[in-house]
């Protein structure tokens, strides 16, 4: 949860698009697409989408990496089939290691890849690819059902997607689903990014070096990679595949610009991992450090922390507790907000400006909750728990002392953490992995370190090699 978001987010489904089709020669592949909408569909979708990404994100606050990364895409992009598109770039404060490629030329990049690549090539490969889906004009998949469930949130959505008051939940909760594009097109996308990274004058070896990273990432932690990993062909094949491609290439093209040491220095300092600054749990609390308020969870719920909403599940997963910021200035106002809406009715008041409330959703279910409207340091909360009818009795109590828990965060401990960095060291004579990592400790597992840096757990190094290493980011009472 983040204190610079409020306001509504709604979201687009990209995957419902209807409109003229028609048949058309696409300038990068060369084949004869259906295509199921106009150029200016496509950007209108893209530019609509861009403030919903960002909101949902952030964006990474920091304009030289904003900058650089842009300047990179769009010299790239201008060498494409289709430069006219308004091509827009972004790093997002996102610790996930992800790219991704609205229609119309939007690109996004998170932070928790670009901490992950070991030169300037390796990011332009991955930027190649993405354009490669716009210039392509590859259709979007549908976002499964399967993926909203396993946020967890399905109970959240379902409940809401009629009911005003948690729209801003089910959103937030969205945030995280990717748009999918089908196996044939990643490795369309994976060759126009080896074309485009040719062309711009890069060493198209370090292209598998990405998928390496992300095949090592998949083994050692099973964590799915959205877009880059779960919907994107093996890793391991990706790196024969695109070996293949490289060897069919003109000699004078297998060759070129790595900018390793360059972009390694520009990574010193990058935050690494997630920003405990927003939002961190220890137990059953959640502690918010810049907004300076903590509040304690019903025991053995799970808790789920996203830039606009954080909140905790219930095992069984039917009932939620819930935390947003209003809209409104003050708790009366806020509160009157909340009852507008027809479906919701008030069922008493039990604490100054804390409500039982019950809401009928347009499928005629029925919800029964409790909410809250606190005001702290000039922003006003929502505080909300809500069951089905029928389960509500069993957590009335549970959610209500949750709900009260919530007060402002004092203790220095607890409000001056900083997230994990990225430090770069540069070694001062050989030596093997693991008397770096010993010389050079990490926050971080060492088989974590090795790849990050693409490196083997038993690779030698030698003198004058640039090495990260993870600084930082300890939380108290962990
Ligand atoms: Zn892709």
């Amino acid at each position: 949860m983040r204190s610079k978001c409020r306001g509504p987010f709604i979201v687009i489904a990209m995957a419902c698009v209807v409109g003229l089709s028609a048949c058309t020669l696409n300038p990068a592949t060369g084949e004869r697409q259906l295509t199921l909408m106009s150029e200016a569909q496509e950007v209108a979708m893209g530019r609509q989408a861009e403030p919903q990404v960002l909101a949902s994100f952030g964006e990474y606050p920091d304009q030289e990496w904003q900058t650089y990364v842009n300047d990179l895409g769009q010299a790239l992009a201008a060498a494409s089939e289709r430069p006219h598109l308004p091509w827009a770039f972004h790093v997002l404060d996102d610790p996930l290691v992800n790219a991704f490629a609205y229609p119309g030329g939007y690109i996004y990049i998170t932070r928790g890849i670009l901490s992950h690549f070991n030169s300037e090539a390796e990011l332009v490969s991955v930027l190649g690819h993405e354009i490669g889906h716009v210039t392509a004009r590859h259709s979007v998949e549908q976002m499964s059902q399967q993926q909203l469930a396993q946020l967890g949130l399905g109970v959240a959505a379902a409940a809401s997607e009629d009911f005003r008051p948690y729209a801003g939940y089910a959103a937030a909760g969205l945030q995280v689903l990717f748009l999918k594009f089908g196996r044939d097109d990643e490795r369309q996308s994976d060759d126009l990014g080896l074309r485009y990274m040719t062309r711009a004058g890069y060493d198209p070896e370090e292209m598998p070096n990405v998928f390496r990273t992300l095949d090592r990432m998949q083994d050692a932690s099973g964590q799915q990679v959205p877009d880059w990993q779960s919907t994107h062909p093996d890793p391991a094949d990706r790196v024969g595949r695109i070996q293949a491609r490289i060897a069919e290439l003109p000699p004078e093209l297998r060759e070129g610009k790595v900018g390793r040491e360059s972009f390694l220095r520009r990574l010193n300092g990058m935050t690494f991992g997630d920003n405990p600054r927003a939002g961190y749990s220890v137990g059953n609390t959640f502690y918010h450090p810049d907004m300076a308020f903590r509040m304690t969870f019903p025991d053995g719920w799970t808790i789920v922390n996203q830039r606009q909403a954080a909140g905790a599940i219930s095992p069984e997963q039917d009932a939620l507790v819930v935390l947003t910021l209003a809209r409104e200035n003050n708790p009366t106002e806020a509160a009157r907000a909340f009852f507008e809406p027809e479906n919701v009715q008030p069922g008493g008041r039990w604490r100054n400006s804390f409500y039982n409330f019950n809401a009928t959703g347009s499928d005629g279910s029925l919800l029964r909750g409790v909410v809250g409207f606190v005001k702290h340091r000039d922003v006003v909360f929502q505080l909300i728990a809500y069951a089905g009818q029928d389960d509500f009795s069993q957590y009335g109590n549970l959610a209500r002392r949750s709900l009260a828990s919530f007060s402002e965060l004092r203790d220095r401990r607890y409000l001056e953490v900083q997230p994990a960095r990225v430090e770069i060291v540069e070694l001062p004579r050989a030596m093997n992995f693991s008397e770096f990592t010993r010389r050079y400790p990490s926050n971080a597992k060492a088989s974590e370190v090795a790849i990050i840096n693409g490196v083997e757990e038993d690779q030698e190094l030698e003198k004058g090699r640039i090495m990260k290493r993870i600084m930082g980011g300890e939380l108290p009472g962990k």
